[in-house]
């Protein structure tokens, strides 16, 4: 990245209101793009790149029957905010590369309205539901310092394709992040696990039928 600003590791901290639609975060986004389908995944949020401002990136593949009405679509944020959420709360699996082989059952609105703007600083509202609202609430959540295992019922591992070091969790975190998983017992995937595993950037395209 051409001028990152200093990479924040604290957890819990709500990350900056871009207000200067410039040529920098052109190069952010075009950046978080590239890093999002590189790795592949679903979602990427900027403190993910080390930048502690208020963007998401979101490109859903184009596969309707898992990913629903939201399938196919790509989303460029800047100062997203859930401004509805609807009473309905459905269970998901969701993954996250900021916590390598682990992934877990969180409770997320069913559906989402987001209000920010698009990279030129223009009002935009988004109606999302199913996949796309999970995955904007997994994004807007990474805004404010909070991963899925702040909020999952069950965490458990994946060993496959995880990429990371489960037996030894580090310290990239202090008071959040991986080691909030302890507070949750630790247990392997269900067997039957249904829908596809949430792989945000970063997370790995891990996806369950
Ligand atoms: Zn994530």
């Amino acid at each position: 990245m051409k001028s990152s600003p200093p990479k924040t590791r604290s957890c819990g901290a709500r990350r900056a209101k871009v207000t200067a639609f410039d040529r920098d975060l052109q190069a952010l986004i075009d950046d978080m793009l590239e890093t999002m389908r590189a790795a592949p995944g679903v979602g990427l949020a900027a403190p993910q790149v080390g930048v502690s401002q208020r963007v998401i990136v979101i490109d859903l593949p184009e596969d309707e029957e898992v990913y629903g009405p939201g399938a196919g679509e790509t989303h460029i944020v800047v100062n997203p905010e859930i401004v509805k959420a609807a009473r309905e709360m459905v269970d998901g699996t969701e993954g996250c590369l900021s916590i390598p082989g682990y992934a877990g059952t969180v409770e997320r609105a069913e559906s989402v309205k987001v209000r920010g703007q698009d990279r030129h600083g223009k009002p935009v509202r988004i109606k999302a539901e199913g996949w796309l609202a999970r995955v904007f609430q997994h994004e807007i959540d990474h805004l404010d310092g909070v991963l899925f295992i702040d909020r999952a019922s069950a965490v458990w591992r994946v060993d496959e394709g995880s990429g990371g070091r489960p037996d030894a969790p580090g310290d990239r975190r202090s008071g959040g992040g991986i080691l909030s998983a302890r507070r949750y017992a630790l247990k392997t995937a269900p067997s039957g696990l249904e829908g596809a595993v949430l792989v945000c950037s970063d997370c790995r395209a891990t996806v369950r039928g």
